[in-house]
């Protein structure tokens, strides 16, 4: 298995229903460790670039939107296969189809408000962690 490290991010609405410490204590069952952590609060511009890939879509607009609407928690989770165990707590990014005790059917307001980002490929992770976490992240002693 490889270690591998994946962005997380705990989205506005998510931190506005008080429940980080739940959906961290999610992580933490699963074997993830949370090496980097930065609270924040989006500019719009910041959102469009980090969500670049879904410009001109039709729900890009409502998902910038959102994403400006309040501060984020954005981590870095390390462990065993991280981006795939992270994918598979997280649940669908619908989450009408979330798998019942996944993060985003217990915390997920609607498709765009899910409660939960995270990335979906080695190459991907490496581009979002350098965008929260360019100085890096804190690696724990193995
Ligand atoms: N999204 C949305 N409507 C859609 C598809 C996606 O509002 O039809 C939002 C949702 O918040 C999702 C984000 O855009 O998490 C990024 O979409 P992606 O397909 O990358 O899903 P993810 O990797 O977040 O599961």
């Amino acid at each position: 298995m490889a270690h591998q490290y994946t962005l997380s991010i705990i989205k506005p609405n998510a931190v506005a229903k008080n429940v980080i410490g739940a959906i961290c204590s999610r992580f933490e069952t699963a074997g993830l460790e949370i090496v980097a952590a930065s609270m924040l609060h989006l500019s719009r511009e910041q959102a469009c670039a980090f969500y670049g890939i879904h410009q001109g879509k039709p729900f890009f607009d409502e998902l910038v939107g959102f994403m400006t609407s309040g501060p984020i928690l954005a981590m870095v989770l390390a462990g065993d296969e991280a981006i795939a165990r992270n994918r598979d707590i997280m649940g669908a990014t619908n989450p009408a189809n979330a798998a019942p005790g996944t993060i985003r059917a217990d915390f997920a307001d609607s498709f765009t408000a899910n409660a939960v980002h995270g990335s979906d490929a080695p190459d991907t992770a490496a581009v979002e962690i350098a965008f929260f976490f360019p100085e890096g992240v804190c690696p724990r002693p193995r």
